[in-house]
């Protein structure tokens, strides 16, 4: 996770110092000139010019159409897929489990719980006990870490399978994985307790000189908004002594079908892995009650007319077991 991070935070201190460039370069040309000023012509203003670029830029990335080889659309319950088809590499594919929820939704006594949950995820669930999960991947001759992973970030949670496609059993069982991640993470209150100690240990890993520069810049690069108050690693207290039903709390609250998708590519036949995905997923059901906090998560866009795609600031996770 914090590899990444480290990349993930050069890039934003890389954007931010271009957009407060264009933001200063603008301040200044709309300052007065000083009374002793020479009589120049006036330097173009390139802040502006880079600002409509940027608009322009956005606004066709928001119309970028879908590639229509994609399968795709939204069950009732309002989970979405994607299935594409994709022979290279041949007899492979990537199932992952995609949650529109991250850090920025934990409530205050939540600090580092997402990522926490995605933890769980690996620890059991009701179909797959203990470590069953790990087991059956490196039965199937996949390897913990580059065929099996997940990563928390301040916007989303996602859980990432690799497996065979010789025997379309294999596909089925991924997605049976999946559902479980969606519904039935385990909780059991010796896991949380045998997991603190991982996640603590990720915290301290990640307390390195530019973990305590981030701790300056962020509140600074993102003041007013809900980043500069809940990096993904969370608060080391609350690792290590929020209750166990504060953990839950978060996964009931979250893991809800109308903020997940499922995505298969690889060299699968894709009617039937939709098939599939319609009938497995169709029985997941959101919440009644709405989550007690003032945050609201984002939709997955309805990919079925006008695709678009949230960027996101990625800190990826590897599971631990
Ligand atoms: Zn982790």
């Amino acid at each position: 996770m914090c590899r990444i991070l480290d990349k993930v935070v050069s890039c934003v201190l890389l954007l931010c110092v271009l957009f407060f460039g264009c933001a200063l370069a603008t301040d200044q040309h709309a300052r007065p000139a000083p009374q002793a000023a020479p009589a120049a012509a006036p330097a173009p203003a390139p802040g502006p010019a880079i600002a409509s670029q940027l608009a322009a830029t956005i606004a066709e990335s928001a119309k970028l159409p879908l590639d229509p080889a994609i399968r795709t659309g939204r069950l009732d319950n309002g989970l979405t897929w994607f299935v594409r088809r994709n022979v290279r590499p041949e007899k492979r594919a990537e199932i992952w489990l995609a949650v529109n929820a991250g850090s920025t939704l934990e409530d205050d006594d939540q600090q580092g719980l997402a990522h926490f949950v995605e933890h769980m995820a690996f620890r059991g669930t009701k179909n797959f006990k203990k470590l069953e999960i790990i087991n059956f991947m490196e039965r199937i001759g996949m390897k913990f870490g580059p065929d099996v992973n997940a990563f928390t970030n301040f916007d989303e949670t996602v859980y990432m399978l690799k497996v065979p496609t010789d025997d379309a059993a294999l596909v089925e069982k991924a997605l049976a994985i999946l559902y479980d991640w969606a519904r039935n993470v385990s909780f059991d209150d010796e896991d949380i307790d045998k997991e603190r100690g991982v996640v603590v240990e990720e915290w301290r890993l990640g307390r390195g000189a530019e973990a305590r520069m981030r701790d300056k810049q962020f509140p600074i690069l993102f003041k007013g908004s809900r980043y500069a108050e809940r990096l993904t690693i969370g608060k080391k207290e609350i690792l290590e002594t929020a209750p166990h039903d504060t953990i839950r709390r978060f996964y009931s609250n979250w893991y809800r079908p109308d903020l997940m998708a499922v995505i298969v590519v690889g060299d699968i036949d894709p009617v039937n892995v939709e098939r599939s995905i319609k009938t497995r997923f169709a029985s997941l059901k959101n919440p009644l009650a709405p989550p007690t906090t003032r945050w609201s998560a984002i939709a997955f866009p309805n990919c079925a007319s006008t695709p678009t795609r949230r960027s996101s600031t990625r800190s990826r996770a590897r599971p631990h077991s």
